[in-house]
């Protein structure tokens, strides 16, 4: 007989179609028995699994014994062909197999002489799951080929079945009534981490994600007609969107427009939106029609191999679920209200938190998982306060129960008592009080000097567009470093050239003249975007980040240049820096595509930046002894001490286990942050550090003393650093610098820094 192992094994590599396809265990199984006996054209395929609490193997799915005995045959390990397959994690092939002593037969298989048997044991690192077998009537017909090919199957099979087992399991849950144990304590304190600073005091509301496939609610009916009604919840989603663009554009601008733009194209679209109302008029209810026809791209954008199509399907279940909140609302239902509400959600994206800001949202709970970066920069850029816990209890909380969220120090009280209560709100009003008295005035000075008068230029780190106001507030003379990164971050795919240019505009229009330094895409590391594919790195610290990664990516690279050179037209000059640059090769090579990109704009006639500066950010202490020959070619610095550091000193910056071996103050760190100041210097090139070492205050000393007269941070940690500047005199600086560079030791050094009364107490 011709056996089909070539298709078998093709087959094999669709399993995971297979998975998708089916909605439960058993069907999956029964494709799987299908396709075997299909491919191996036996007479029966059956699938048996063990259950290792019962010790006892059950036949799950067969092809060719009666069904009926599906879930009724069972065997002890052991027992039988079968079991003792099992036991001795073995295959076993029969010839004839009624001729062997251990063949068990099943009456309620309705089992004819089937006397080709070939089993084989499915299992896993150790572990028992269940047998695949096949039999055939006439003798002698299986051979060592069918051996190893069950073999190959049985091993794919079990890896997917325990992942189907998970994936049953969660979906069943997922459809599961909530039985959930209301979760009702009084004057309880939970502790969180703070990812976005602030107090709160509000009601509880429980945010669960809506699964387009989990809505049940039913609209009701009115006079009005469906299609009336479906074109007017249209409109009304429109409006939503528009408004909240408006509202959070100010606040976000780079964010909003790349999360809500597709939403808007969506409801424009007439084909998405044709289909839906070609379904009502054919007199499915509007509601049906909008989950019918969403279901349909949302199932065809999420099995896209592109990551920018499957994005797509996000914003089709998130359009959705609007058309389908307003329609209810139309409908005469409430629609959920988190007005001042303190949500507890698990899960969230960017443009949840952006909806809750607008809903006057007072806080954010999210349970389990930690948060992304840019959903807690967001937050903070927001002004909501976002406290992560891993309390899962938390999500049974009654809605409505009282909640005292202190974003100051991490504390979560439910049902707070009156004297809590009573303690908070005077926490509130005096910290109201203290931002009202700073609305206008600066608690800044617009040039910070040492005592004997050196001026130290203090200029502002910005993520995010809306930093800016605080920098201008907090008198930062420009923004020495950029991150551009957010934008790419915050989708699931990179922005164009156009939103790349929207941004970097309104980053130019909103400095004026102050300058402004953008430092090149830096993702990778632990800024990965969820998108791109380099995430199997074993360590991606020192893999393809940065400027590797823009070097690998031309397109994306080049589009990044144009949008900044372009924004950067009216500009008298624009800076740009690559991040971790590790060779003058590597630099030359950015350096040179920087330069390509503008004569291409120039012969095409599209307005850019003519004068142009670009720079090195010295993060990789390979550079330190390239510094004589990159002062020619680089025409300023920016030092990345939380880089620097990380790699100099061999300690991954984000690891809590090494943390007392990030030491800036290593000997080696010193010396190698002189020489390049001292080396810069010689040339005339300036040089920024913008790593957090500028706002540990216990550092500016020696950081004034080896020459450094630029700092770029944090614009919050402006006035502390200027009010510490104030009170050193550079002679004193000086001789400290001096000092610390002949330590050979940590602990000599740590010592010369107590002597000068620099207190190392608090220092990361
Ligand atoms: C640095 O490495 O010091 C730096 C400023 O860059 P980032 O923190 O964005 O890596
Ligand atoms: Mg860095």
């Amino acid at each position: 007989m011709q056996r089909n192992y070539i298709n078998l094994v093709c087959d094999m590599g669709e399993i995971s179609g297979l998975i998708a396809g089916s909605t439960d265990l058993q069907t999956f199984l029964n494709r799987m028995v299908e396709m075997v006996a299909s491919h191996l054209v036996s007479d029966v395929c059956s699938i048996y699994l063990y259950n290792n609490e019962s010790d006892d193997l059950e036949l799950k799915a067969t092809v060719g014994l009666n069904p009926k005995a599906v879930g009724t045959v069972r065997l002890k390990q052991g027992e039988g062909l079968v079991g003792t397959c099992l036991k001795e994690l073995h295959p076993i092939i029969e010839r004839n197999a009624s001729k062997n002593p251990l063949y068990k037969y099943f009456p309620e298989t309705n089992e004819k002489r089937y006397e080709s048997f070939l089993a084989v044991p499915i299992h896993r690192s150790g572990q028992k799951i269940g047998v695949l077998v096949v039999q055939r009537q006439e003798s002698n017909y299986f051979h060592s080929d069918d051996i190893t090919i069950m073999i190959a199957v049985a091993s794919q099979l079990a890896g997917t079945i325990e992942n189907v087992k998970v994936l049953m399991n969660l979906s069943n849950k997922e459809s599961e009534a909530p039985s959930i144990e209301e979760f009702k304590p009084k004057n309880k304190m939970i502790r969180g981490t703070v990812a976005s600073p602030g107090l709160a005091i509000a009601k509880a509301y429980i945010f669960h994600q809506t699964r387009l496939k989990n809505r049940t609610q039913k609209i009701e009916s009115t006079d009005l007609s469906d299609v009336f009604l479906f074109r007017r919840a249209i409109e009304d989603s429109f409006e939503q969107i528009q408004s909240i663009e408006r509202q959070a554009k100010d606040k976000l601008p780079e964010v909003v427009s790349l999360i809500f733009s597709a939403h808007l194209i969506m409801l424009r679209d007439a084909k998405f939106i044709g289909e839906m109302e070609t379904l009502i008029e054919g007199g499915l209810p509007a509601h049906e029609a909008v989950m019918q026809v969403a279901d349909h791209y949302y199932d065809l954008f999420s099995h896209s191999s592109s990551p920018m199509i499957r994005e797509k399907a996000n914003d089709v279940e998130d359009l959705a679920n609007r058309i389908i909140n307003n329609l209810l609302h139309l409908s005469g239902k409430t629609m959920e209200v988190f007005n001042d509400r303190i949500v507890i959600a698990r899960t969230l994206f960017p443009s949840d938190l952006i909806k809750f800001a607008f809903e006057d949202v007072r806080g954010v709970i999210l349970v389990g998982g930690g948060v992304t970066t840019h959903v807690s920069i967001i937050a903070r850029s927001l002004e909501i306060p976002l406290i992560i816990s891993n309390k899962h209890e938390l999500l049974n909380i009654v809605n409505g129960t009282l909640l005292i969220l202190d974003g100051e120090v991490g504390n979560i009280y439910i049902s707070p008592a009156s004297h809590v209560i009573e303690q908070f709100d005077r926490r509130n009003i005096t910290k109201q009080m203290i931002q009202e008295n700073n609305g206008n005035a600066s608690p800044t000075k617009e040039i910070t000097q040492t005592t004997d008068g050196v001026q130290v230029h203090l200029l502002a780190n910005i993520n995010l567009l809306s930093e800016i106001d605080l920098a201008h507030h907090l008198n930062a003379e420009g923004v020495g470093l950029y991150r551009s990164e957010f934008p790419f971050l915050v989708r699931s795919f990179f922005p164009t050239e156009e939103e790349q240019y929207a941004v970097y505009k309104t980053l130019f229009d909103k400095l004026g003249d102050k300058p402004l330094t953008i430092r090149t895409l830096d993702i990778g590391g632990e800024k990965t975007p969820s998108y791109h594919d380099n995430a199997s790195e074993t360590n991606p610290e020192l893999g393809l980040r940065s400027i590797r990664f823009s070097l690998k990516h031309p397109d994306i690279f080049e589009a990044q240049i144009r949008a900044i050179l372009r924004a950067g037209a009216e500009i008298n000059q624009v800076n740009i820096m690559f991040p971790m640059i590790v060779s003058l090769d590597e630099f030359r090579k950015a350096k040179s595509i920087v330069l390509a990109c503008q004569s291409e704009l120039e012969r095409a006639g599209i307005p850019h930046a003519e004068n142009i500066s670009i720079g090195t950010m010295v993060e990789v202490p390979a550079l330190v002894p390239l510094m004589d020959d990159l002062i020619y070619e680089s025409e300023f610095f920016s030092i990345g001490t939380n880089d620097f550091v990380q790699y100099m000193l061999a300690v991954d910056r984000g690891n809590e286990r090494v943390a007392s071996y990030y030491c800036p103050h290593h000997p080696a760190v010193l010396r190698a942050l002189a020489t390049i100041a001292q080396t810069a210097a010689r040339a005339n090139r300036p040089v920024t550090i913008c790593g957090e070492m500028t706002h540990q205050i216990q550092y500016l000393p020696f950081l004034l003393g080896i020459g450094i007269r630029k700092l770029s941070l944090d614009p919050h940690f402006i006035p502390q650093v200027q009010q510490q500047i104030e009170t050193l005199n550079l002679s004193d600086c000086e001789l400290l610098a001096g000092q610390l560079l002949n330590e050979s030791s940590i602990e000599h050094i740590e010592h010369v820094l107590g002597e000068f009364n620099i207190d190392l107490g608090g220092m990361a």
